[in-house]
């Protein structure tokens, strides 16, 4: 069985050699247990870093016969690498383990995730038992969004990140999926096929800080939610029949005061519903707005990344 272990980074130079180290030896070990074959190897994906983490990639390569490099041309974003990567290995590997550079998941995990592929699961997602390690406003920030998430009917699994593995024929499943707004962790689970969870601690970033801050996780959980539910709309269709609802008590009500003969100056009730209703309005507009965006990008079937280079063992 041969494994790939892929790992997308950005500005990742104060971990990576630490962090190439930490893969490699585990690939040794399963190697020598017989778990996985010796052709196994690390692809890292250098996701348009602006440090030197391309050419520690380099380096690396050419010290070791177990690392792989891809280079892509820009910054696409952890997801798209993260792709990147999966679609080169998905056709010489037997089974891919994707995990952040910054090893915050356990790498001991990864012989579970081994020993389960070879029960025959096709995907072992990785699950953070605890959220300890994280700030209060990460751990409850990420939470809000499982539960959103739910609510608005995207499955996706609780506290996984993109720590997992899938097997050949679940990565070439993925890569039917030809859509351009990619949320990894809402796709993979309607691949199906028989899947396992294994949890483990996830431990602090060592160096560097990371590349998610608030700006990216929220664009990160809009992304996942307009590419899965339409329930955004069906909010607005509902808003529509009770503002209506709404309309008609006060259109009877302006009626009754009419006919009564104390027409009212009405200042302030006027200006509030023109108030309200034009919020309504421009947030309807602002959903509406956003799916038309994902339908924009998804007609023009841009490739979702371009690769520079790739730096393989094989064939040599
Ligand atoms: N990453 C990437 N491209 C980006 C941002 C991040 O490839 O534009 C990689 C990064 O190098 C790391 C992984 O995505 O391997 C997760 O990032 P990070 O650890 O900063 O996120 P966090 O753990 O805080 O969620
Ligand atoms: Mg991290």
């Amino acid at each position: 069985m041969r494994l790939a272990i892929v790992v997308p980074c950005y500005n990742e130079e104060g971990v990576l050699t630490n962090s190439a180290r930490q893969l490699n030896e585990m690939l040794c070990h399963l190697a020598e247990k017989g778990k996985i074959s010796e052709n196994s190897f690390i692809l890292f994906v250098n996701d348009g870093s602006k440090d030197k983490t391309w050419e520690l990639i380099e380096k690396l390569y050419r010290g070791d016969r177990h690392i792989f490099g891809l280079n892509l041309a820009s910054n696409r974003g952890h997801q798209n690498a993260l792709l990147a990567g999966l679609m080169t290995v998905k056709d010489i590997c037997d089974a891919a383990v994707s995990i952040d550079a910054d090893l915050q998941d356990d790498v001991a995990c990864i012989e579970d995730m081994v020993d389960t592929f070879a029960q025959g699961f096709d995907i072992v997602y990785g699950i953070r038992s605890s959220r300890k390690n994280d700030t209060f406003f990460k751990r409850s920030t990420a939470l809000t969004f499982y539960r959103l998430m739910t609510w608005l009917g995207a499955h996706s699994i609780y506290n996984h990140a993109d720590y997992r593995l899938m097997s050949r024929r679940a990565l070439q499943s993925l890569s039917e999926y030809p859509e351009r707004n990619l949320f990894l962790r809402g796709i993979i689970p309607t691949i199906g096929y028989k899947t396992a969870t294994i949890p483990y601690e996830r431990k602090e970033r060592l160096t560097g800080k990371s590349k998610y801050p608030l700006r990216k996780m929220v664009n990160f959980a809009i992304e996942g939610i307009t590419s899965f539910s339409i329930k955004p709309i069906r909010l607005i269709f509902s808003m529509g029949f009770l503002i209506l609802f709404i309309t008609l008590i006060v259109a009877v009500y302006t009626m009754i005061s009419f006919f009564l003969g104390y027409a009212v100056e009405g200042w302030t009730s006027l200006m509030l519903s023109f108030w309200f209703l034009g919020s309504v309005l421009l947030i309807a507009i602002g959903i509406i707005g956003e799916y038309i965006g994902k339908i924009y990008l998804e007609v023009k079937q841009r490739p979702r990344y371009n690769i520079e280079t790739f730096l393989s063992h094989d064939h040599e």
